[in-house]
């Protein structure tokens, strides 16, 4: 890359430091028309900091003091020279900086453009770069740590893994094919068979990984559904402690359907409530609007509250027999057990054992039930910290028709094709692997994924 980027690193708004990053050849020379310290940044030590001014060499005006880092390539971030200046003025005065550097040389860094040049210098690759977003985006703490793995290479690892013996089996099948006479290279079709099918067992690991690894970037989607006035509201300003939505005496006060995005244990959860569906007298009627459909096919599991001074309606049972249907994991609550004695809770409690018993008034079993949505998170994925986990929706897609090609290879060898068309379809298969770690990359989808990145990243 021969030009050199500056971009304002820290998120925008006013805070105590704004860091201003240059990357690029001229990154020192550009630094030393702006800056003034004890030594001149070309002759600084690498990785090192020093204080100084920043003067407009038009005006001669001071424009802040800062601490400025510099970096030589390649031990850096881009693998280029770098400088980070940490302006403690604030945001407008790191903008006037930033205009400064644009006049002595600089141009504006593109959103994701430090990344980019990391992934273009062969630094990181395509997935790499990917978790990099996922990093900033990433809502909790357990999110981040999946993330930062995969930063350090676990799916890129992964994968370059089942690329090398992809490769190992096609070049066998290239020496077969250039060099009949050896026999003693011969791949036999059987012998691509096993690979094949061995290949395919861990892609679909990988693929069913996916499902856990969307959950914990885009969160567990939880629907709260139940006809009017159950307290579905009441439970979801509890458990998000915003109080956005209103809550109401009357039942169906019109409201839409409202998200909101909670961290249970480090389980980020999207929480559901479907309060809006209440536009019929026929709670399966109710249920039928679209959205309210649509929100239960989606959701990862769903919280189905009935009142606990009410037993169960038939309304309610209307409410279990349709999220069944969907096939979605749920778990029933009775809420407003304050309403009724502890002898009325008992029976309640024998009569669905499965149920949970709440009071949102009362702060009683919240507890309970926010265990219950982080054990269906965690359930059989005890392993979650360890296991290469897909969060990317582009990774599935490639990883799928990964898969898809190679099954085409078994189809081929069942059918008895020669080796040259099963090679094809190792090498296809190839190619879509090489699309997760940029190997294969083509540009447009290198673009689109820098351009979602924040100016700066
Ligand atoms: P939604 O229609 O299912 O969303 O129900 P709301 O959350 O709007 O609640 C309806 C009414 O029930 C409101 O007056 C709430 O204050 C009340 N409510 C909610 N939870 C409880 C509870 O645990 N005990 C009692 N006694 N009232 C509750």
């Amino acid at each position: 890359m021969d030009t050199t980027i500056a971009g304002i690193s820290t998120a925008v708004g006013n805070a105590g430091i704004t860091v201003i990053r240059l990357s690029g050849p001229d990154s020192f020379e550009i630094a030393d028309r702006i800056f003034k310290g004890k030594r001149k940044v070309k002759d600084q030590e690498s990785h090192t900091v020093q204080y100084g001014k920043i003067v407009s060499p038009f005006t001669g005006e001071v424009i802040d003091e800062v601490l400025l880092t510099k970096m030589a390539a390649p031990r850096t971030y881009t693998r280029e020279d770098v400088v980070e200046i940490s302006s403690h003025g604030g945001y407008s005065i790191a903008r006037s900086l930033l205009d400064l550097l644009y006049k002595v040389g600089a141009v504006p860094a593109e959103p994701g453009e430090f990344t980019k040049r990391a992934f273009l210098n062969g630094r990181i690759d395509l997935s790499q770069a990917e978790a990099v977003m996922d990093i900033i985006q990433a809502r909790t703490e357990r999110v981040s740590k999946v993330a930062v793995k995969q930063l350090e290479g676990s799916v890129s690892n992964k994968i370059n893994e089942i690329r090398e013996r992809i490769i190992d089996i096609l070049s066998h099948i290239e020496v077969n094919l250039d060099y009949p006479e050896y026999d003693e290279e011969e791949v036999t079709s059987a012998q691509v068979k096993q690979a094949s099918e061995e290949i395919i067992e861990e892609l679909d690991t990988l693929i069913k990984s996916f499902h856990l690894g969307k959950l914990l970037r885009e969160g567990m989607e939880v629907v709260i559904a139940g006809r009017p006035n159950v307290g579905k509201s009441s439970l979801m300003n509890y458990l998000t402690r915003k109080n956005r939505s209103i809550v109401t005496d009357i039942p169906g006060t019109t409201r839409d359907i409202i998200e909101e995005y909670i961290s249970i244990e480090g389980v980020p959860v999207k929480l559901v409530d479907t309060a809006g569906v209440r536009k019929t007298q026929d709670i399966v009627e109710q249920l039928g609007v679209e959205r309210s459909v649509k929100a239960l096919e989606e959701a990862d599991y769903v919280i189905v509250m009935a009142n606990a001074a009410e037993n169960l309606t038939e309304e309610d049972k209307d409410i279990i027999s349709k999220v069944e249907e969907e096939k979605k994991p749920y778990v029933l609550v009775f809420n407003k057990t304050d309403l009724i004695g502890s002898s009325e809770l008992k029976k309640l409690e024998n009569e669905y054992p499965q149920a949970l018993m709440i009071s949102v008034a009362d702060d009683t079993g919240i507890d309970k039930l926010k265990e219950a949505i982080v054990r269906y998170a965690t359930e059989n994925n005890q392993d979650m910290d360890n296991q290469v986990l897909i969060t990317n929706a582009r990774h599935e897609h490639q990883l799928r028709k990964a898969a898809d090609f190679l099954k085409s290879c078994l189809n081929s060898v069942d059918q008895g094709l020669t080796l040259d068309i099963i090679a094809l379809d190792m090498r296809a298969a190839l190619e879509e692997l090489g699309r997760i770690t940029g190997h294969h990359a083509d540009e447009d989808v290198i673009n689109t994924i820098f351009s979602r990145f924040c100016i700066g990243k």
